[in-house]
């Protein structure tokens, strides 16, 4: 059977095959069935014209995150471009801003797939045995593809523990990311810090990474930025993340300031400031 994915819009873990298409159909547009992936809320504006469009050429199905569909089984190369990987979904925390425990649930280890980008909401929540999995998993991605691995999806500092360090550590991923979102988030962020620099990396490889959320209600730049140079001083290269509500309304000026602590080469410059 042959199915085209369709995605309202093409980012850098989108996939580029020849089936898989970004907005309307073109004229050689041809399938038994089309499915339509929103990952974002904002993006289900379009969601009707995009269906109409689609229909003309085969029964349409809707999935994705943004219409609340819990994600199966890792299909590499499927929605995400190959070298993007999820090996468990869900997560056992219910932070206020974040959606994927309503529509995962609690932390699921799914089958182990081949990728060398770690995108799971929360990987160290898994067993023992599945991160064991899945590190083997990245070491033959590394010794036989020759793969730089990175975890973009975000580990937890609260459950990082030595034996975890010690993986990473023998792995030498090109970026591994943490998150400091609420103030509860920074304590074990600097035990984190700690743990890793203590381990071996360093703050001027600018591998240990962090997502600083910023701009949700009641945000200010001054605490945002605060907040930033915080995660600096736990020994991250930061990167701020914008709050979107389920409109996606975005503030300009927030944007703005997201934007600029998202500029590794200004980010990297308030860290030599920092250290200086
Ligand atoms: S820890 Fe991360 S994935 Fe889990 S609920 Fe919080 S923000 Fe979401």
């Amino acid at each position: 059977m042959k199915i085209i994915r369709v995605f309202p819009r093409r980012t850098k873990a989108t996939p580029i095959d020849c089936l898989a298409y970004y907005g309307p159909p073109d004229l050689f547009a041809e399938a038994d069935e089309v499915h339509i992936s929103f990952t974002f809320t904002w993006d289900l504006a379009g969601a009707e014209w995009l269906v109409r469009e689609w229909e003309r050429i085969a029964p349409v199905r809707i999935g994705g995150p943004a219409v609340g569909e819990a994600g199966g089984d890792f299909e590499p190369g499927r929605y995400l471009k190959p070298g993007y990987v999820i090996t468990s979904r869900g997560c056992p925390n219910r932070c206020w801003f974040c959606s994927v425990w309503k529509r995962e649930g609690d932390v699921r280890e799914l089958p182990v797939r081949d990728g060398w980008n770690v995108l799971d909401d929360n990987l160290l929540a898994c067993s023992g045995t599945h991160i064991n999995r899945v590190f083997a998993m990245l070491r033959r991605q590394k010794k036989i593809a020759g793969r730089r691995i990175q975890f973009t999806g975000g580990l937890e500092a609260a459950r990082l523990e030595p034996w975890h360090v010690t993986l990473l550590r023998d792995l030498k991923p090109k970026q591994l990311f943490f998150a400091y979102d609420t103030p509860n988030d920074l304590e074990p962020l600097r035990e984190a810090g700690e743990m890793l620099l203590s381990a071996g990396f360093t703050k001027a490889s600018h591998a240990l990474r962090c997502y600083v959320l910023v701009g949700y209600p009641r945000d200010t730049p001054e605490s945002a930025e605060a907040r930033l140079h915080e995660a600096i001083g736990a020994g991250f290269m930061p990167m701020a993340m914008l709050y979107r509500g389920q409109s996606g309304d975005r503030d300009p000026e927030w944007m703005r300031f997201q934007k600029m602590w998202a500029r590794n080469t200004i980010v990297a410059a308030e860290m030599r400031k920092a250290e200086a």
